[in-house]
């Protein structure tokens, strides 16, 4: 072949088109099996490792009319000037840093343009570590920077939801229960039962979202092992929770447990040879004094520090 044909051939777009992306391990398949199929690698290893997001061009044009409404509703419900807020910006502006990394890192910026994200710190309340990812609104509590111990955990959880978005996770599922509705429920008894369907296609979407946001981790100089430690100590803080503790023991059928997730992480990690990372906390000790100070209100007026366990160490600002 002569060096035009070459040439020609590299620049085609056949050649150029990236190969759709394969979860490393078939996690339904892992789960069920107790985890014995082997581990293979998807991709030869390339730096920053692709992460593709989803072509939203695919969901008709009624549908992405009705996620732009939701994200409106999200967006005011959550910017409602009457709801009673902490003042909290040295978190905000901690978790925006780590969701900006995270993108620059993998070169994600188009991908974001074409697919706005909102984040919304939840300012309004504060006691159980939870974040979430729909309609394009990322929301996360003050909490899931308070009980990390390094940024890159903080990282991890945000990578995550940001793996939600881009992979438009939230529209497919959508589209599922459509095809498969939930049966019963409805009333105040009882919840709707999710479809099979649904519960692999929520179960399929968290491995998705697992698998790479260990690549997130690993493009922007995170340790992604920050993952697995990430997931243990949310359950943990969730579990130790008076108020959330019981809640927390009735199981999760939407998601793998802790132990499925944390030994497919591992798995990836080793399958993929995601390079490791020296953990830092960047500033993550304001952030605790400045959540630990939140008081409240009221007659008690007790200040977070007080109550919850993972304020005990910090010190007053
Ligand atoms: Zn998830």
């Amino acid at each position: 072949m002569t060096m035009t044909a070459w040439l020609l051939l590299l620049a085609s777009p056949a050649a150029a088109q990236m190969p759709a992306f394969e979860l490393p391990i078939n996690p339904l398949r892992a789960a069920r099996d107790g985890g014995a199929v082997a581990p293979e690698p998807v991709f030869t290893r390339t730096v920053p490792f692709p992460v593709e997001a989803y072509d939203r061009s695919k969901f008709s044009a009624a549908s992405r009319r009705a996620q732009a409404q939701a994200r409106d509703a999200w967006l005011k419900d959550n910017d409602d000037p009457r709801v009673v807020r902490f003042t909290i910006p040295k978190t905000k502006a901690y978790f925006e840093k780590v969701l900006e990394r995270l993108i620059a890192g993998s070169g994600l910026e188009k991908a974001m343009q074409a697919a706005p994200l909102a984040l919304r710190v939840n300012d309004s309340s504060w006691g159980s570590p939870s974040a979430s990812m729909s309609s394009g609104v990322l929301r996360v509590d003050p909490e899931v920077a308070a009980i990390m111990d390094s940024e890159d955990e903080v990282a991890a959880v945000i990578a995550h939801e940001l793996v939600h978005h881009l992979r438009a996770h939230h529209e497919q599922l959508l589209q599922t229960v459509k095809k498969h509705p939930r049966t019963g429920g409805g009333d105040m008894f009882s919840a709707p039962v999710p479809s099979k369907q649904e519960l692999e296609a929520r179960w399929y979407h968290e491995c998705e979202a697992d698998a790479l946001s260990l690549r997130l981790l690993a493009n922007a100089g995170y340790d992604p092992s920050a993952a697995a430690d990430a997931l243990r100590k949310v359950k943990a803080e969730v579990e130790s929770d008076p108020i959330h503790g019981a809640r927390a023991g009735r199981g999760d059928p939407t998601h793998p447990s802790l132990e499925v997730r944390t030994e497919y992480i591992a798995r990836v990690i080793a399958a993929e040879k995601l390079p490791s990372a020296a953990r830092t906390r960047g500033g993550l000790d304001e952030v605790h004094a400045e959540c630990a100070a939140r008081t409240r209100g009221g007659p008690g007026d007790e200040p977070a520090s007080e109550i919850y366990r993972h304020y005990k160490t910090v010190k007053k600002p």
